[in-house]
Order: C-alpha cells, then structure tokens, then sequence
C-alpha cells in the first residue's frame, strides 16, 4: 500500500477513535450531571433521567462505532444505574427516544430556571463546567468531526398576549448526517407539533419543491430569536433564521444561508409554542396542509425510521409508531 494511503488509513482510525471517546465523555459527563440535580429532587427529575439516560444510550449505538450503556461508565456504575432506572437499559436498543439528550437537559433547566436570561445564563455556567468538545468542523478537513452532545443553537419564542412564558428548542446534536435523519423521523412522528411535522415531511419524506411546499405562517405577535453558541466567549450570538426556516415558518430575515433541517433550533420551540398555545394554534395559517397527505408522509417517516435504524443501529425496531 502507497505511503500516503497507510497515512489516510491511520489518521481515520485515530479520527474515529477520537470520536468514540468525545462521545463517551460527554454522555458521562452529562450523566454525572443530572444524577447530582437527580439527588436534589429525586420525584420531581425521575422521568427526566430515564429519558436523558435512554436517549444517551441510544446515540451510543446510531454511529458506525457502537458505545453500549456499560461503555459510558464503570461497569460499578452501570450497575447501581440500571438497579435505580431499568427502563432505558431494557429500550434503547428496541424503542427510539422522543428527544435528544440536550432537548431534555433544556427542558429540565427550563422547568427551575424559567426565564430566558436565567436560563442562558444557567446554560452558559453549566457548558463551561462540563467542557464538552467543540462541535465544529476543521476548516478543509471534511472528515474532522467532534463528537459532542451539544445543541449548538438554542431557540427561543415567545408571545406579545403572554411574554412571561418563553419557549425554548435546540438544535438536533447529531454529528452524521444518518444519525440526523433518524432523530428528525423520530421527531416528526413523535415529537413535534403536527403543523411543523407536516411541514418538515414535506420537505424531507415528500421532497417537495419550494412552491408545493406548505407553510406556517405565525401571527405578529409571535417572537423568535436563535442564538448560536461563541465558544471563545462562551455566549450566545442572535443569528437569523436561515433560509429554509423563513420559508417553512415565514420569520422574517435576510440570511441567505440554508441549513439542514435539524441543524436549527426554531423547529422544537415552535413546536413547543404550537403544542401548548391554543390561541396561537387557532391563529396560525397553514397553507395546503391535507390530512391525507399528513398521514401518508407520517406512514413513510415510519418505514424510513424502520430501515435506517435496521441498518444503521443493526438491530431491528419493533416499536416504530409506538404512543
Ligand atoms: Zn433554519
């Protein structure tokens, strides 16, 4: 074998290498985390932890180098985990998670922390004690990639008729474009707010043109603002919804970029915002939304999901569409 192709052989095993103990140490490190919020109010964050422990285990096994739960911990560790939260041992391998591990940690810091300054500020403190790696692609190395569990954008909506109550999304975290595409089938068949799933299929599952494409348009009233992670300063940067987002959820902007679905954070607050907020569910439009073109689009999510995680995660999913 020619020198420079040993050379490319190595670095991607030392790449993929590197990537297996990013991911390890952040689903570790975010596990310490929420055990020590766990022991502070045990009743109240149990079935945040079985959430965020089954999520977790199941992003170990959707990458091509698998981590199984004993992997991310102590086999000690491991244990007295599963003794305290069988759940997620027993269903990360047949049931796929709602959310991501970074969609729940917000959740969780929404539910002490309410406010959106508090909250970003408890967010910012918080990504700085877990130091999780950067999730940033080396410039003109397209294979450079940090495994992390980080959302790197945060989403925030809100409405004139109650600012107190704010939304908050993330990002999707997940670092091949594969394992996005399981979390955003996932999403619109269990996650999300129906407008915003149909919205989403369409574009994804239906391959929709632009002009075909339906869309939410969201009253006046509505405010929504992202905001990008500086991980030199570690703030929180405004950025405009891009392209895509203008266009499926009509937010004014004159950012020209596209960006993936799933690399976005207004998808899940919105979602959050139309799934809680009769008043603003009755007073979005949606254009050319059909009901048997919804179930038709959620019937081939379904049959997607089944495939790639046959495929990706070698294990078959027997509960695709479970409640
Ligand atoms: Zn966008």
């Amino acid at each position: 074998m020619a020198e420079d192709a040993i050379k490319r052989k190595n670095d991607l095993l030392t790449l993929r290498v590197h990537n297996k103990e990013n991911l390890k140490s952040c689903g570790y490190r975010l596990i310490c985390h929420v055990m020590e919020e766990y022991e502070k109010e045990r009743d109240m964050l149990k079935a945040y932890v079985n959430e965020i422990l089954h999520s977790i285990f199941f992003l170990g096994i959707i990458y091509s180098d698998r981590i199984t739960p004993g992997e991310f911990m102590s086999a000690a560790r491991a244990e007295s985990l599963r003794q305290e939260f069988p759940e997620p041992f027993d269903k990360y391998k047949s049931h796929p998670p709602k959310r991501t591990p970074f969609s729940i940690l917000l959740d969780m810091m929404v539910r002490k922390h309410h406010t959106e300054d508090k909250v970003m500020e408890e967010l910012r403190s918080l990504l700085e004690k877990l130091k999780f790696p950067h999730p940033l692609k080396k410039a003109g190395v397209k294979t450079q990639n940090w495994f992390t569990l980080e959302s790197t954008v945060i989403c925030v909506c809100s409405r004139d008729h109650l600012p107190s109550k704010t939304y908050f999304g993330a990002s999707l975290t997940c670092c091949t474009k594969e394992a996005r595409t399981i979390m955003i089938h996932n999403s619109c068949i269990y996650t999300w707010h129906k407008h915003v799933s149909y919205v989403v299929m369409s574009y994804k599952v239906g391959g929709k043109s632009d002009s075909d494409m339906p869309k939410l348009k969201f009253p006046k009233s509505i405010t929504c603002q992202a905001y990008l992670r500086n991980w030199n300063t570690n703030t929180y940067d405004k950025v405009e919804p891009c392209l895509n987002c203008q266009r499926m959820f009509s937010l004014p902007g004159n950012n020209e970029k596209s960006y993936p679905i799933g690399n976005c954070a207004e998808t899940e607050c919105l979602s959050k915002l139309l799934s809680d907020d009769q008043i603003t569910e009755k007073s979005v439009i949606i254009d050319n939304f059909d009901v048997s073109d919804f179930n038709k689009l959620k019937e081939q999510a379904k049959q997607e999901l089944k495939s790639d995680l046959a495929i990706f995660c070698n294990q078959m999913f027997c509960h695709i569409g479970y409640p």
